[in-house]
C-alpha cells in the first residue's frame, strides 16, 4: 500500500435517505406470491385482501374499525367529512406539518386554523390550541410528526371540554405509542398514509381511517365508494377513494414485519443519539410516556445548509421536512398569515435536517454519517456547541 493510499479517507458507499429496494429484497418472494394471487383471482376492487388488511390493521392499532382508502390525504379528508365537517367550520392543526394535513381540511370545505408547535417535540402546542378555539371550531387535528405522538391527553381534554372532535394525523406514526396506547386509538378517528416511504408503505398510494365508532366507519365505507351501501343505491354523493386490493395484499405482507422494522428504527435512533453526542447538533428525543416510531430522525443545527451540503457531497441523503411552513406557502396566501406568526415553526424551518432513517440502515452507516457530521462541526470553532444550543437539547 502506498503512502498516498493510506492518506485517502476510506471511500464509503452512498447512504440513501431511504432504501426501499433493500427492504423489498428481504420480502420479495412473499410479495410476489401475494400480488400474483390477486391478479390470478382478478379480485381487484374492494377484494378479500382489503377486508383482511382492514381487520388486521384495526387490531394492530388496538382500535375497533379500519377503512381503506386511496391515500393519507383522502383518509384525513374523508374522516372530516364523516363527521360532517365542511364549509363554515374551522379545524385546528399544526403550522409545522406536511402540506397534506392542511389540504385535506381545505378539500373538505373547512378552514385550516394553524397553531405553532412545541419546540421540543415539534408537535402542536396545546396552549396555542386553547387560544385558537372559536365557536366555529369543529375539530382538532394533531399531527404525530416524525412518528412521535402529539400531546394527546391535554388535547383530548380540551376537545371533550369544548365538544370538539379530535382526529389524529397518524400518517407518520404507524405503531407509535402514547401512554401505552397505539397511535390510531388516541382520538375519535385517525388517518394513516401508506405512501411508499412511510413506516408501513405500499408500492403506490394508499391510506386508512381508523376509529372506535362503528357508525363513522359505516359512513366512511360509503364515502369512499360512491355513497353506496348496496350496489347502485346511492344515499349521498360519495367518492371513488378506495384502497386498491393489490396494495392491500402488499400491505398485509408488510404489516407482519412492521413491529420488527419499527424496533430497528428505534435502535438506529439510539445509535444516532450516542454517536452524535458532543458534536453540537441537537438530537431529538422522546417525551416520557411516548414510544416514537422514528419515521424521520430530525436534528437541529445553526449550520444546517452547509452541513447538508457536506453530507450530500459524501453521498449521504440528508433532507428537510419541511423547508417552507404552510402559512408561508403561496397555496395558503388567502389565510392571511404572515412571517413571524409562528416563530417556533419558522425557527425550526431553517435549522431542521432529516438524516437517513430506515430499518435496514446499518450501524456502520449510522457511524459514518455521525462521523461526517462530527468532522464538519469540529472544523470550525464557530460550530462548537454553544450553551444556548445545548439548553434546547432534549
Ligand atoms: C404523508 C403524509 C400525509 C399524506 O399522505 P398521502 O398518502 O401522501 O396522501 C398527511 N400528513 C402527513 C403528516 C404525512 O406525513
Amino acid at each position: 500500500m502506498s503512502a498516498q493510499m493510506l492518506m485517502q479517507p476510506k471511500q464509503q458507499p452512498p447512504v440513501p435517505f431511504v432504501d426501499l429496494a433493500a427492504q423489498y429484497r428481504t420480502i420479495a418472494a412473499e410479495i410476489n406470491q401475494a400480488t400474483s394471487k390477486v391478479i390470478e383471482d382478478t379480485d381487484f376492487i374492494l377484494g378479500r385482501e382489503v377486508n383482511l388488511f382492514e381487520e388486521e390493521f384495526a387490531a394492530f392499532c388496538e382500535a375497533g374499525y379500519a377503512v381503506g382508502v386511496d391515500s393519507g390525504t383522502s383518509a384525513l379528508e374523508l374522516a372530516l367529512r364523516a363527521y360532517d365537517i365542511g364549509p363554515g367550520d374551522e379545524v385546528i392543526t399544526a403550522a409545522n406539518t406536511f402540506i397534506a394535513t392542511a389540504l385535506a381540511i381545505s378539500h373538505a370545505g373547512a378552514k385550516p386554523v394553524l397553531v405553532d408547535v412545541d419546540p421540543l417535540t415539534h408537535t402542536i402546542d396545546v396552549a396555542g390550541i386553547a387560544r385558537a378555539i372559536t365557536q366555529h371550531t369543529k375539530a382538532i387535528l394533531p399531527v404525530h410528526l416524525y412518528g412521535h405522538p402529539a400531546h394527546m391527553a391535554p388535547i383530548r381534554q380540551l376537545g371533550a371540554k369544548s365538544g370538539i372532535i379530535v382526529i389524529e394525523d397518524a400518517c407518520q406514526a404507524h405503531g407509535a405509542r402514547y401512554e401505552g396506547k397505539r397511535a390510531g386509538s388516541l382520538g375519535d378517528a385517525a388517518a394513516f398514509s401508506f405512501y411508499p416511504g412511510k413506516n408501513l408503505g405500499a408500492y403506490g398510494d394508499g391510506g386508512m381511517v381508523v376509529t372506535h365508532d362503528r357508525e363513522v366507519a359505516e359512513r366512511l365505507r360509503m364515502l369512499r365508494n360512491y355513497g353506496q351501501k348496496e350496489k347502485y343505491h346511492h344515499l349521498f354523493r360519495g367518492y371513488n377513494r378506495r384502497l386498491d386490493t393489490l396494495q392491500a395484499a402488499i400491505l398485509r405482507v408488510k404489516l407482519k414485519y412492521l413491529e420488527r422494522w419499527n424496533a430497528a428504527r428505534r435502535f438506529n435512533a439510539k445509535l444516532y443519539h450516542d454517536f452524535l453526542e458532543g458534536t453540537g447538533v441537537v438530537t431529538p428525543a422522546e417525551t416520557p410516556g411516548v414510544e416514537s416510531v422514528w419515521h424521520l430522525y430530525v436534528v437541529l443545527s445553526e449550520h444546517r445548509d452547509t452541513l447538508r451540503e457536506r453530507l450530500v457531497s459524501r453521498g449521504i441523503g440528508a433532507s428537510i421536512h419541511y423547508p417552507i411552513p404552510i402559512h408561508l406557502q403561496p397555496a395558503y396566501k388567502d389565510l392571511g398569515y404572515k412571517q413571524g406568526d409562528f416563530p417556533v415553526t419558522e425557527g425550526l424551518a431553517s435549522r431542521i435536517l432529516s438524516l437517513p432513517m430506515f430499518a435496514e440502515l446499518t450501524s456502520e452507516q449510522v457511524q459514518f454519517i455521525a462521523e461526517t457530521i462530527r468532522e464538519f462541526m469540529s472544523a470550525d470553532a464557530n460550530r462548537q456547541p454553544s450553551s444556548k444550543v445545548l439548553s434546547q437539547a432534549r
